[in-house]
């Protein structure tokens, strides 16, 4: 049995960085690159980031696909996906913090001003804004899984009101939980800044769009760590051009890269990152090489994916 480690986002990770880091817990695995994945018949674990579809059909005895990461949307949209593969996916609290902590800083810069202050500086101007206060501001968390329950404590612990969404309903410490659809319009309509933490999935695709804008409070800022699909960005751009939302700061695309001739490059409401905002994959690398031993040995493997809710 081998395990070939394809990532094909070397800009993140190398294969090579990864076989090493992989041995490290397991020195006597098959542990193979994309580059040289040797006979493909004894493939039966495929490590990804990126996936291509029908990209699972090249190994005949393949039976597990891990994500080196959370969202596997790339992978189950594959509509000729097996249905024997199990698709697993990483549970890594190290992302989750940063992805807080990104959230927190786009939120804070707006508080305090500081992009004002950086077009006052431009032109010598000095003039003096109240801060915004963290106890008088509400923060909607669409998604409270295992990082969006990250990102509404990191805001919780700076004295921000918290709202929360999920499918099911959650109970969070200091978190006001909302559950479905029907609560999501009154949700972001309280909200002075949204934050989605959402998978891809068939309910999900999409849910950002002219309907959803127009409950948005016209001074919110819209922060997408999710995933990019969820947004219909023309729909985006026409809500911010008609000031149904102060700004958009996005961290994911439809498309990435974002196209060169996408008009969310220039856009003046939009703040963008090259898909960063949880970057790091921590003690999570270590389930990687357990779930190969666990294959090995016939036994239950971690943070299997439900193919049918797509999450
Ligand atoms: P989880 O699977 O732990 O949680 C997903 C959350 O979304 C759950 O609370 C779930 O509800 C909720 N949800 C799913 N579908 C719906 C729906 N239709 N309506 C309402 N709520 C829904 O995922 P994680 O928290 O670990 O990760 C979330 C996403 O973050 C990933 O799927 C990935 O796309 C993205 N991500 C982005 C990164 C980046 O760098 N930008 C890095 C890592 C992840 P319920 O609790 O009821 O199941």
């Amino acid at each position: 049995m081998a395990l070939l480690i394809d990532i094909k986002y070397p800009d993140w990770l190398t294969d090579d960085d990864l076989r090493s880091e992989l041995l490290s817990y397991t020195p006597q695995a098959d542990i193979r690159i994309g580059a040289d994945p040797g006979n493909l018949d004894e493939i039966e674990m495929l490590t990804v980031s990126t996936y291509f579809p029908g990209e699972a059909l090249k190994y005949p005895n393949l039976k597990v696909i891990q994500k080196t990461g959370a969202g596997v949307n790339n992978i189950l949209t594959d509509d000729r996906l097996p249905e024997s593969i199990q698709v697993l996916r990483l549970q890594t609290s190290t992302s989750g913090v940063e992805m807080a902590e990104y959230a927190l800083a786009y939120v804070l810069q707006e508080q305090r001003h500081m992009r004002l202050y950086q077009r006052q500086q431009a032109a010598s101007q000095w003039i003096s804004y109240p801060p915004r206060r963290a106890e008088d501001t509400r923060v909607a968390v669409l998604g409270l899984g295992r990082i969006g329950q990250l990102v509404a404590r990191r805001f919780v612990d700076n004295g921000f009101q918290v709202l929360g969404w999920s499918r099911s309903l959650k109970q969070v410490a200091e978190v006001s939980c909302y559950a479905g659809d029907d609560d999501l319009p009154t949700l972001v309509a309280a909200a002075d800044y949204v934050v989605s933490v959402l998978p891809s999935t068939e309910q999900t695709r999409g849910m950002f769009r002219q309907e959803l804008f127009a409950h948005f409070n016209s001074s919110a800022l819209f922060i997408n760590v999710g995933r990019g699909d969820l947004v219909n960005e023309s729909d985006l751009i026409a809500a911010l051009d008609d000031d149904q939302l102060a700004g958009a700061v996005l961290d994911v695309m439809s498309v990435e890269p974002l196209p060169p001739e996408s008009p969310l490059w220039l856009h003046p409401g939009v703040q963008l990152t090259p898909h960063i905002s949880g970057y790091h994959l921590g003690d999570a690398i270590a389930d990687i090489a357990e779930n190969y031993r666990r294959l090995q040995s016939g036994e239950p493997l971690l943070n299997p994916v439900n193919r049918e809710l797509g999450y």
